[in-house]
């Protein structure tokens, strides 16, 4: 298209449209003004589940708003952050989940000092993989740019690095040729 390569977060919309089908079972672990977790529930179809997690309530309130919105009945917005999210998820999903979804960093537009932890990312994605299906696909977009971002950029690292090649793939989708720190898309898809 005429508006160049995708950005980090189209990445993960495409790859989750490759991989989605109606009736899977997702998470949206930012659910921020709601746009992942509406693209996600319409790619799950009624017969599908999203859970969307934030700490926000603005967030969550306004991801609710958007949802019902578009008439979607299949999603559930819980206002915790994603490192609790085995305890959201009903334990008969653990290990089904289709797809995960992280968008770090900030909501924009919003207050720019609620931002995503490396701790606590750390820990909310290393849970992701184990409720994640055989087959299942993580994607987390990444913000270097801002406070903090290349502390948790620097830890995804690690962490993707470390993963074992029998169990996971790992991919990185960044760009090359820019001086700035831009947003890249991280990819982990389970063996199935
Ligand atoms: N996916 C969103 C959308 O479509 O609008 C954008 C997400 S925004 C880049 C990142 C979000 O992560 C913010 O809304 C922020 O409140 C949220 N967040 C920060 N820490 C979190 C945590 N521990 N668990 C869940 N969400 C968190």
């Amino acid at each position: 298209s005429n508006g160049g390569l995708p950005s980090a977060v189209r990445w993960a919309h495409l790859l989750m449209e490759d991989r989605l089908r109606p009736g899977h079972a997702v998470i949206d672990a930012t659910a921020g003004n709601g746009h992942d977790t509406l693209f996600l529930a319409q790619l799950v179809g009624p017969e599908g589940h999203v859970w969307a997690f934030d700490v926000q309530e603005p967030a969550v309130l306004e991801s609710r708003r958007r949802l019902a919105e578009a008439g979607v009945t299949n999603s559930s917005v819980i206002h915790s952050g994603h490192e609790t999210m085995r305890d959201h998820v009903p334990a008969e999903w653990h290990g089904k989940l289709n797809a995960i979804m992280f968008n770090l960093g900030y909501l924009p537009g919003s207050d720019k000092s609620i931002i995503t932890h490396t701790a606590t990312t750390l820990q909310a994605i290393t849970t992701a993989l184990e409720l994640l299906a055989p087959s299942g696909l993580l994607t987390i977009a990444v913000y270097p740019g801002h406070d903090g971002g290349t502390q948790e950029q620097q830890a995804i690292t690690e962490w993707a690095g470390a993963l074992h090649p029998r169990q996971f793939e790992a991919q990185l989708i960044r760009p090359i040729n820019r001086s700035a720190s831009p947003p890249e898309c991280w990819v982990v898809w389970k063996r199935g």
